[in-house]
């Protein structure tokens, strides 16, 4: 009988298990995750969970007896300190436990300030689990000042949050606009509009020197020498992928945890699959953190843990709300020259096109499902309309699929 373990209870954790159970895997499955909570979905934690308009039992991806149920043995509050690769086993609180076929689905962990420049100090938050969630909702409060260092999709989300719950927001981005590394100037432009129409101030091209404070965050100090008070400060600048344990057990990391197109790492035994890992893509590598691509990624490594020696082609999309903004992505915009802005049906819907000379590449759709559907149709057909189709407010978006 084969052995399999998990090291990661989350979204791919979750998905491999629960797929390996539904193909008729009949081994053994232990999943270990560090958190004290099963596996979960962390979307809701910067929007609905955050505002309280979510119970908690809705963040969890499976109902509790379901691993119980599927004979999957899930420890929880559990860290896997290490990784045997020669004699096939992982060191989890003092047992040596076999394996098999491991997978790791350890995720990322949140880019956090230096102390040097406060952020260690109390009151300073990130966003990536339930524990920083739950540590931030009661601050939430009407009237308080926060300030959000970063304005990517965590940030922006957390601002919206926020500002609907009456705190007074002030979001500070490094780069010349928001939504730099992600998103061409006209989504930003939107997004930018919408929060400043709910009074949130946006002050972009301008890095934080330090935070300020003695026992607890009182304020920042800006590269520009202003500064500006708050009660509490969100930091949202990104993820870096957990790669501690691969590393130490010599496992080939690029951007992530290396894995092959099957999603196996460079030892044979060991998969790896979600945020923590990367793939090739396009004749380069690729790490996505997003959903679909945990769950995606993760139903590839069991199949193929089951044999089925399947590549994985990623069809990469992600979603983001604000207010009540739904974004919609398609695609991936990499190496975009070109953008083509569609206004949608009603006032404040639209999709920005992206388009590497005649190639759709992908996308971003606002309050705007049609235009998604039928992006995410064409982008993972390879179909590329011209542009100035596109363009054409004329032109029935369904004709072009
Ligand atoms: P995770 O779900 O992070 O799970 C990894 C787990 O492994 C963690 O629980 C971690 O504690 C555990 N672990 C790590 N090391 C060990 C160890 N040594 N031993 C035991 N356990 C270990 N994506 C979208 O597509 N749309 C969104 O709108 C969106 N919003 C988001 C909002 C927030 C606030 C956050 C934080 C993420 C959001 N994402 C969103 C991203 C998405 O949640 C992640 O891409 C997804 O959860 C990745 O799944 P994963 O299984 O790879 O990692």
């Amino acid at each position: 009988m084969s052995r399999v373990v998990i090291i990661g209870a989350g979204q791919a954790g979750a998905s491999l298990a629960a797929r390996l159970r539904s193909k008729g895997f009949d081994g053994s499955i232990t999943m270990i995750g560090a958190e004290p909570a099963p596996p979960y979905q962390r979307p809701p934690l910067s929007k609905k969970y955050l505002l309280g308009e979510m119970a908690l039992e809705r963040l969890f991806l499976r109902p509790e007896n379901f691993y119980a149920d599927q004979n999957i043995d899930l420890r929880v509050n559990a860290s896997v300190t290490a990784i045997d690769p020669t004699n096939k086993t992982v060191s989890v609180g003092g047992e040596s436990l076999p394996y098999d076929m491991l997978a790791l689905t350890t995720g990322s962990a949140p880019r956090r300030l230096p102390a040097a420049i406060g952020g260690t100090l109390p009151g300073v938050y990130t966003m990536r689990d339930l524990a920083d969630a739950d540590a931030l909702a009661p601050h939430m409060a009407a009237g308080k000042k926060l300030l959000i260092v970063g304005g990517g999709y965590i940030g922006l989300e957390a601002a919206a949050v926020a500002a609907s719950r009456g705190l007074e927001v002030t979001l500070v981005e490094a780069a010349p606009r928001i939504l730099q590394r992600v998103a061409a100037p006209e989504t930003a432009d939107y997004f930018r509009e919408l929060h400043q129409s709910r009074g949130v101030t946006l002050i972009e091209g301008t890095g934080l020197e330090r935070l300020l404070g003695e026992t607890h965050v009182t304020g920042a100090r800006l590269a520009d020498g202003r500064e500006i008070a708050c009660d509490l400060a969100i930091v949202g600048i990104g993820i870096t992928p957990e790669t501690a344990l691969a590393e130490v057990a010599g496992l080939a990391l690029e951007n992530g945890i290396q894995t092959n197109a099957q999603c196996q790492t460079s030892d044979p035994a060991i998969w790896a699959a979600g945020d923590c890992a990367s793939f090739p893509w396009q004749g380069g590598r690729l790490r996505l953190e997003s959903v679909p691509n945990a769950i995606d990624m993760a139903e590839c490594v069991a199949d193929n843990m089951l044999g089925e020696a399947r590549e994985y082609h990623a069809k990469p999309w992600f979603w983001s709300d604000q207010y009540d903004v739904k974004l919609q992505i398609a695609g991936l915009n990499a190496g975009y020259d070109r953008t083509i802005l569609r206004p949608g049906d009603k006032p404040g819907t639209q999709s920005v096109w992206y388009y590497k000379g005649e190639t759709l590449l992908a996308v971003d759709a606002m309050n705007d499902a049609r235009a998604y559907m039928i992006g995410k149709r064409l982008v993972e057909a390879g179909k590329s309309p011209a542009p100035e189709t596109v363009a054409d407010p004329a032109t029935d978006l369904k004709s072009l699929v």
